[in-house]
């Protein structure tokens, strides 16, 4: 018998409790949500405005900020404010380690003025005040009714956790190993610090998880496992995942396996930027990242064949570049007049071997003359061939295609 195609596309998502978080919902069924978090001093509210504004606008749906002294909490209704007058609506997160309890019910404006907080139950208070000061965070999440992230990390680990595990370990007929005894506690912290939550009172609808790692395999088998035995949202990201290529391709790899399975409901790309480079690439990745998966779509999606030596001439990639730039910049501003632009796709082909085939599965394609070839570019729109470009203003024309299509 033939067997019967798979589906070319992801498991259903994992079924879970949806979580408000401002005006924005991760899990529950809800779109799966891009965030970030911004690298400025939290004390210098100006700075940090400006970058949660450029982080909105790239597309980051939540922006997370560190709060970690008396004055970056007292700086937080400020930013708060700052980012209302510039126009900016994205719910911002409170990130905390070891003095979260203290700052929050210091500067109760900066507990107002948060859409979440972060707790780190490795990172929360050590032996007897672990408790007591992990409950001062949650009481302060019902009185002002905010919902909270327990974000356990590999780096920070719960070491009586570790310690309990152990034991636990070598009364096992067949001990696990290290990296086993790690995911293990790093899960059991999560999900323990969750039902301590919810026995204070927090309700599950205002709970997400993450157990973040530094390696691609650790990551996988974290959260497939996390997964199995709870139904909070996750939130999901590859922590010091790298600078460049390395960074996006660890997380890329590690994110995409889980997103296939269904697993995660919000990301972060955890991306070293660059010294001087802007914070948004990472936006971008995760952006792309789920929308050549069919997760999401946010802009329309540039397909352009790799060149080769058939397309000497660097046109042709400078053609890619103008389209993709082009839509970017003007994403913004389309998504607003024409809704569903963001599904259109686009095709930049450098040679008649692929280029009229792949034009036409676009809305709009274009092939560009290959050595030896006719100078000319045939234009495919909606899978017919519309026009054929010639000259020196290629570029400017096919934008103007573009730009024609999308208004009518
Ligand atoms: Fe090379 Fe043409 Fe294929 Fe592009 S479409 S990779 S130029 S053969």
């Amino acid at each position: 018998t033939t067997p019967s195609p798979r589906p070319a596309q992801p498991a259903p998502r994992r079924p879970n409790v949806g979580v408000k978080i401002g005006k924005i919902t991760v899990g529950g069924g809800a779109p799966i949500v891009v965030q970030s978090m911004t690298n400025t001093d939290t004390e210098d509210p100006a700075s940090t405005a400006k970058q949660i504004a450029e982080l909105a606008r790239a597309g980051s749906e939540l922006v997370r900020i560190t709060v970690n002294t008396p004055a970056a909490a007292a700086a937080v209704p400020r930013i708060r404010d700052k980012l209302a007058m510039m126009g900016v609506d994205v719910p911002i997160i409170g990130d905390f380690h070891y003095n979260g309890h203290q700052l929050l019910e210091a500067e109760p404006a900066c507990a107002e003025a948060l859409a979440k907080y972060r707790i780190n139950p490795g990172n929360v208070g050590f032996g007897k005040k672990k408790d007591t000061q992990f409950a001062s965070i949650i009481e302060m999440a019902l009185r002002y009714e905010k919902p909270v992230r327990i974000g356990a990390n590999w780096g920070s680990l719960d070491q009586s956790m570790v310690a309990m595990l152990m034991d636990e370990n070598h009364q096992r007929a067949e001990p696990w190993d290290a990296s086993h005894v790690a995911r293990e506690a790093l899960i059991r912290s999560a999900l323990d610090s969750a039902k301590r939550a919810e026995d204070i009172g927090l309700p599950r609808d205002r709970i997400i998880l993450s157990c973040k790692v530094s390696g691609v395999q650790e990551l996988i088998a974290v959260y497939r496992d996390i997964a199995a035995r709870c139904d909070y949202a996750l939130h999901l990201g590859l922590t010091e995942a790298g600078m460049g290529s390395k960074g996006i391709a660890a997380s890329s790899a590690a994110l995409a396996v889980l997103l296939q399975e269904g697993i995660g409901d919000t990301i972060r790309i955890s991306l070293t930027p660059e010294p001087g480079a802007s914070r948004t690439g990472e936006v971008i990745v995760a952006q792309e990242l789920l929308q050549t998966m069919g997760l999401r779509a946010f802009t329309p999606l540039v397909t352009a064949c790799p060149g080769c030596g058939r397309t000497t001439s660097e046109f042709f990639q400078v053609l890619a570049r103008t389209v993709q730039d082009h839509v970017r910049e003007q994403m913004p501003l389309w998504r607003v007049k024409y809704d569903g632009v963001e599904n259109l796709t686009l095709a930049v082909m450098g040679c008649v071997v692929n280029g009229p085939g792949e034009s036409k599965h676009a809305n709009i394609g274009i092939s560009l003359p290959g050595n030896g070839e006719a100078p000319s570019a045939p234009v495919f729109i909606d899978g017919q061939k519309a026009m054929t470009l010639r000259g020196d203003n290629i570029a400017s024309e096919f934008i103007g295609i573009l730009d024609n299509y999308v208004a009518s």
